[in-house]
């Protein structure tokens, strides 16, 4: 039930939307891109293994590969609260963190942003599927098949891509 096929190291760096090209081409893309669950996943997220403070997430929208560069800033209050993720809307006690993303162009050289709180571990495919747990009352009881809740949460990623196109 994937909706990403399996993209390369260039692909990735060509679809950012929300950065230079020179940054597309210096940061940090993960290594074992052949070894990600595809099948599993929604959209690819990771964190800068250097700067855990940047995270990137790409998701294909229209059969386009688009990428975002976020901001997660540091661990503070927020990580003990239990939260909810915009995006797949499982609850975590301290797993959810406020990603940025600069908007794209000149919006966001004028320093313009969208924020959204998003699973820290980029893992929202996962929990959905049940293939990541996230503890006690993390899902909510829903009627929604599995496929609808997918649906959900790449409606919702699309519609944060949108903004920070916008
Ligand atoms: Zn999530």
């Amino acid at each position: 039930m994937s909706l990403m096929k399996p993209l390369t190291e260039q692909e990735i760096r060509a679809a950012f939307v929300n950065c230079t090209k020179g940054e597309a081409k210096r940061l940090s893309v993960p290594r074992d891109l052949a070894d990600h669950p595809w099948d599993d996943l929604d959209y690819l997220g990771w964190r800068d293994p250097q700067s855990p403070e940047r995270a990137y997430l790409v998701l294909e929208l229209n059969g386009h590969p688009k990428a975002l560069v976020l901001r997660s800033p540091s661990p503070t209050s927020w990580q003990t609260r239990r939260s909810m993720c915009s995006m797949c809307l499982t609850t975590h006690t301290g797993g959810v963190s406020l990603m940025v993303a600069p908007k794209a162009g000149k919006a966001g050289q004028q320093g313009n942003s969208v924020g959204a709180y998003i699973c820290s571990d980029l893992s929202c495919s996962l929990y959905v599927r049940g293939k990541k747990d996230a503890g006690a009352g993390a899902r909510l009881h829903e009627s929604l098949t599995l496929e609808e809740k997918i649906q959900r949460t790449v409606t919702n990623l699309a519609a944060f891509l949108t903004k920070v196109t916008a």
